[in-house]
């Protein structure tokens, strides 16, 4: 179920994560199905999967969204989705909540949204730390690549990002200028109303971020998300290392294993906060965890 061994011919590595989802899909007809919703700048395909059980009431069902690989070198980031894949298609037919959770919300999963900066960092050591897009820049620059993550049609080309195409967080010509946000952009915004959470993986740092990662602007449900993201982290910490004892606030502040650090858009509050996870140390199940991660940002990303 998982890519155990992957193939380092570049031009095989996507082959082989589409190969798995073809398998994923076929393998568990009922659950899960597959779509093509986007094509790169360099023209291939980006795809997702949809995981969702039928609704015994026939009610309209709410939506989650998941992406990863949306900076190319962040390798953890595609590994997690198909880890994420592989526990919900392993277990959903023995957790009742799970089995209850999929039958109330469809799950879209796209394991590699940056699909041509990721097969770029493939190619040799010096291609390892790509990080944005492989479009060309505009005229009379050189350098190729957007950051596709600073390229939504969210308070676009506001804070944290650079209008220079050589920068790493170069946020493109205007907002959607790229086909893989826009491809995100329309396919999410067709059902907006009915998603609860948009979540984009990432792994460059031990770190949860909430909406909107602007000094102005924060989410109208902030509190909620503070509280719940504290409950994701903690699992996740019991989860890495499940031998872990409960420790006090202080020790854990200092422990790089134990201590997550909040990422505030709130300009009230500090920039980033310390928070320390509570005492429900080794219950709960990494499944639990990563749909805590994903729950966690209940609330409108547009
Ligand atoms: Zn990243």
């Amino acid at each position: 179920m998982y890519i155990t061994r992957m193939n380092y011919n570049t031009d095989e590595i996507l082959t082989q994560i589409y190969k798995w989802m073809e398998d994923v899909e076929r393998e568990n007809p009922e659950l899960v199905s597959s779509a093509v919703y986007g094509h790169t700048f360099e023209g291939k395909n980006i795809a997702l999967l949809k995981f969702g059980l039928q609704n015994p009431e026939g009610k309209e069902k709410k939506v989650i969204w998941m992406d990863c690989g949306i900076h190319a070198r962040e390798w953890i980031a595609p590994a997690f989705c198909q880890w994420f894949v592989k526990e919900i298609v392993t277990s959903y037919k023995t957790n009742k909540k799970l089995e209850q959770m999929l039958q109330n919300l469809d799950v879209y999963v796209t394991p590699v949204i940056n699909v041509d900066g990721y097969m770029y960092t493939w190619v040799n050591t010096t291609t390892r730390i790509w990080r944005k897009s492989r479009s060309t820049p505009p005229s009379g620059n050189s350098c190729l690549g957007v950051d596709l993550n600073r390229n939504f049609n969210a308070n676009w080309g506001t804070v944290g990002v650079s209008f220079d195409s050589c920068a790493n967080t170069y946020c493109g010509k205007e907002a959607g200028s790229e086909p893989e946000a826009t491809a995100v952009m329309d396919f999410v915004g067709k059902m907006v109303k009915q998603t609860l959470c948009f979540l984009t993986i990432h792994s460059a740092g031990q770190l949860i971020l909430l909406p909107y990662g602007h000094p102005q602007i924060s989410a109208p449900n902030y509190d909620e998300l503070i509280q719940t993201q504290a409950q994701a982290a903690t699992g996740l910490v019991s989860s890495a290392s499940p031998s872990l004892t409960p420790l006090s606030c202080e020790t854990k502040v200092s422990s790089a294993t134990c201590c997550q650090r909040i990422r505030s858009s709130r300009p009230a509050r500090r920039r980033t906060q310390e928070r320390c996870p509570s005492s429900h140390m080794s219950t709960t199940k990494p499944l639990t965890v990563a749909l805590s991660l994903v729950l966690l940002s209940l609330g409108s990303l547009w």
